[in-house]
């Protein structure tokens, strides 16, 4: 059965969403900010006022986080390892510090994508 609010309400741009949720910012009117800190999403957008306190991301932005991550870095470790030869402290020390550095870098622009998807799914309103 189809919600009624699907079929009458127009549809959002999923793409345009996706990347003003990249860049952090609203996904509907790509102005004002969508985090008002590392990870803790605005309850509503402080320059069009879309409510946004009711999109939550759960586990996707980690899950999707830990999949690039840790894709990038198992590829530096093959691709590095096999021609630089570095001693074994020096590899303990650089590839958890880069795969820590890329977690904190990306979870934030993950969060961003996931909660731009997740309006764009979302009934507009009439
Ligand atoms: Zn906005």
């Amino acid at each position: 059965m189809i919600d009624d609010r699907l079929q009458a309400s127009p549809a959002r741009n999923l793409r345009l969403a996706a990347r003003r949720g990249l860049a952090g910012r609203c996904p509907a009117c790509g102005k004002g900010r969508l985090f008002r800190s590392y990870l803790k999403p605005v309850d509503s957008c402080a320059s069009c006022g879309e409510d946004l306190s009711q999109i939550r991301a759960d586990d996707g932005p980690a899950w999707l986080t830990i999949l690039v991550v840790g894709h990038l870095v198992v590829a530096l470790v093959l691709g590095i390892d096999s021609w630089a030869g570095w001693p074994l402290w020096q590899a303990m020390a650089f590839y958890p510090t880069l795969g820590l550095a890329l977690c904190l870098a990306l979870l934030p622009v993950s969060k961003g994508l996931f909660i731009g998807v997740i309006w764009a799914g979302e009934p507009a309103p009439a």
